[in-house]
């Protein structure tokens, strides 16, 4: 029985560290979306910039265009000043031609704005440009070492799994589904615990000594009263040893 309390045992720690491995990866979607939006919180004041800068400069060709439109119809109105015959279309092309050049005008001074605009926010685009760059850097660093952490923990799991699967096929097959049983019912999963100064690691209750006795034997399978974890007993000597191999893998 010692032997198969062991088996459980080894059984357990590969549950807990799948369990870790997998609330790892679970987490790491949302650490991604952490690391964007603390970037866009920073780089929020420099996005402005560039919007500013982009709408500047659609709006600057946006008034070219109209300033060649216009530019068309001026045209055409002064050639119809030209070849016009009576003093009703000479007037009527006389006042096109004038708007027209009024309109261009405006939208000289509108271009100018835009340009201005543009340039100003470049100017700080430039100066700010390095710290978006480290920033940026850094970020990306992030974003790769997460990447990292996701490859290494898929291959820690699937490898994990597979041990996993081999030490319970290697269960007799009543601790097989004693073990799937309880781990099944508790919550966290921890179907084996350890009993020491006369308790349950577990759930902490007072073990009575008959009991504790029993579990020092190891001859069978005992199972806390109080959370129903099937209970195993490390000898004083192992103790320190025990204590370091259970320590969760970080
Ligand atoms: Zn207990």
């Amino acid at each position: 029985m010692k032997a198969e309390l062991e088996q459980l045992i080894a059984l357990q720690k590969a549950d807990i560290s799948l369990r870790r491995i997998r609330a790892e990866l679970e987490s790491l979607p949302r650490r991604r979306a952490e690391i964007e939006k603390e970037f866009d919180q920073r780089a929020f004041e420099f996005k402005a910039l560039e919007t500013q800068r982009d709408e500047a400069r659609a709006k600057r060709a946006q008034f070219e265009k109209e300033i060649a439109e216009t530019r068309t119809h001026a045209e055409k109105a002064e050639r119809d000043l030209m070849s016009s015959t009576n003093p009703k279309t000479y007037e009527a092309a006389i006042r096109e031609a004038d708007a027209a050049k009024k309109h261009i005008s405006e939208l000289e001074t509108k271009i100018l704005e835009q340009m201005e605009a543009a340039e100003t926010a470049e100017k700080t685009i430039a100066e700010r440009e390095p710290e978006i760059a480290r920033m940026r850097a850094e970020r990306d660093e992030q974003l790769k070492s997460l990447e990292e952490r996701v490859s290494t923990d898929a291959e820690a799991l699937a490898a994990r799994r597979e041990e996993r699967e081999r030490m319970l096929a290697n269960l007799p097959p009543v601790l097989k589904s004693m073990y799937s049983r309880i781990s099944a019912r508790i919550p966290g999963g921890v179907a084996v615990a350890e009993a020491r100064n006369n308790s349950c690691t577990a759930c902490f209750i007072t073990l009575r000594p008959q009991m504790m006795a029993d579990v020092r034997r190891g001859e069978e399978v005992i199972v806390c009263d109080n959370c129903a974890r099937i209970l195993y007993y490390v000898p004083a000597e192992q103790q320190s040893r025990q204590a370091t191999s259970t320590a969760p893998v970080s």
